[in-house]
């Protein structure tokens, strides 16, 4: 049973779906402004390893992730660029669709756009004024926070601490500081809507509650997200929902932590950052995804460039092994009864709360297993498509950490059997000096020759 960490309720509690077998899950996404940096691909990220899990278990999973294509941000972009503001936002949404998917992150069921929801949106803030929740000051609506009794449940906060903690928008139009827009009134040049308030736009939070109800209703399983949104924009979610709806919003609140530098947060404000696509000219995908899995999703994790290479490093094991799994079980069958300790291991890991780090500590031993069995000679070839099987479905399917450098990883276990044979050849000739050149030269970078009866076989330590 896979049990999560709820921000709601502040443990850790059994993971029940409201339908059995399904799973409907809503993440915040962009706003599309700019090339997405590596702090929010580590949310994604993290976000993807949640899918992942709920797949292999053979969950069906509504995945939704909203882009935010009308905002002040993309306004700003849209004037220093000289393009309207729907051409920023195509362009900055294409760039992100791009860059998730070298990123190996499962497409989402949906991604619903703002823009698209205009109706959704509408509606819902007319039902908060017409419930007495929102007020309309010539044009501007505001949210009432004062007449939703549960705001402050999910930061744990109430209002005076939570005004105290936060640098709230000052604004005469507010009855309370903590009042938020749910509809901006259009200003000069600005793209607008119209609306029984006049021509404007939404507020940001209350588009994730009109569309996460429009495709997963009102009650969901999962809302996720960065832990920086739990206080204001997951607050003010509940509030618009709950109050709109009259019905509880998402049963499981997930919160994932910073990517910082130099104990800061990556973003965007801040300039401390290095885009998606900065990183992927110089990694693979597949070692930034091996960085943030060893990395529990909720902590906050450092980014340094040492770190990133270490990871390289890490991850080119199970790679290597695996390539090599693959030449040698070719067309074999696996058999089920075997690694299914290893997957006992790897589900327990990941159903504590999705610990990424565990999971990988056991495909590791897993690994290390697996290369002893190698070195042993006639391993059976049952036994080694089940290893490749357990790879695959670990560290290729569920974290998506295996490469696809098969050229490069085939060509290292093909060099070491050629000095394998040229050994072989020194021995021939009793040049022995040569031979034990060979194998010493090998040991020191971590090949370790072993001499069977009749064939040498290596293991990569
Ligand atoms: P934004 O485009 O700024 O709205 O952010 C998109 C997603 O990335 C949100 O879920 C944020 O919480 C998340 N995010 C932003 N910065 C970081 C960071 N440094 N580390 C982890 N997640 C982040
Ligand atoms: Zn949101």
């Amino acid at each position: 049973m896979i049990q999560l960490y709820n921000t709601l309720t502040r443990r850790k509690e059994p993971f029940n779906p409201l339908e059995k077998g399904k799973v409907k899950m809503y993440v915040c996404g962009p706003t599309v402004y700019d090339f997405f940096h590596i702090g929010n691909a580590r949310s994604f990220i993290n976000a993807d390893f949640v899918h992942r899990y709920f797949r292999y278990l053979g969950l069906e999973v509504k995945f939704i992730m909203n882009l935010t294509d009308v905002d002040d941000k993309i306004i700003k972009k849209s004037n220093e660029e000289g393009a309207g503001f729907s051409a920023i936002a195509k362009k900055y949404s294409d760039a992100f669709h791009e860059d998730i998917r070298k990123l190996k992150i499962l497409p989402a069921t949906i991604y619903p756009a703002a823009t698209a929801h205009m109706a959704d949106i509408i509606a819902m803030i007319e039902k908060l004024v017409e419930k007495g929740f929102a007020y309309n000051v010539e044009g501007n609506v505001f949210y009432d926070i004062s007449k939703f009794t549960g705001y402050g449940k999910l930061s744990g906060k109430n209002t005076e601490e939570l005004e105290a903690g936060s640098r709230v928008e000052v604004n005469s139009e507010k009855k309370n500081p903590l009042d938020f827009s749910l509809w901006k009134k259009a200003k000069e040049g600005e793209p607008y809507w119209e609306s029984p308030w006049g021509k404007g736009r939404p507020g940001w939070h209350i588009e994730c509650s009109a569309m996460s109800c429009k495709h997963l209703g009102k009650t969901f399983d999962i809302h996720a997200g960065g832990s920086d949104l739990i206080f204001p924009h997951h607050e003010n979610e509940i509030a618009q929902s709950e109050a709109a709806n009259g019905k509880p919003f998402a049963n499981y609140w997930l919160h994932f932590g910073f990517l910082n530098i130099d104990s800061e947060k990556m973003s965007k404000s801040l300039g401390n950052f290095f885009t998606t696509r900065d990183i992927l000219q110089k990694f693979q995908a597949e070692t930034l995804r091996f960085f943030y899995a060893q990395t529990h999703y909720a902590s906050p994790l450092n980014f340094t460039a040492e770190a990133l290479e270490a990871a390289d490093s890490g991850r080119l094991k199970i790679d290597n092994l695996f390539f090599r799994l693959e030449e040698l079980a070719k067309d074999a069958l696996p058999d089920d009864s075997l690694f299914r300790e290893e997957y006992a291991r790897f589900e327990e890991a990941m159903n504590d709360d999705i610990n990424t780090p565990k999971a990988l500590a056991v495909v590791f031993d897993a690994v290390k297993d697996i290369n002893r069995h190698l070195a042993e000679s006639n391993t059976a070839t049952a036994y080694l498509a089940s290893a490749k099987k357990f790879i695959q479905h670990t560290a290729g399917d569920v974290l998506a950490v295996l490469g696809e450098a098969k050229k490069e990883a085939g060509l290292e276990s093909k060099l070491i059997e050629l000095l394998i044979q040229l050994r072989l050849e020194a021995r021939k000739e009793k040049n022995f000096a040569l031979s034990d050149k060979i194998r010493d030269r090998l040991k020191e970078i971590g090949v370790i020759l072993e001499d069977g009866k009749d064939k040498t076989s290596y293991k990569i330590v």
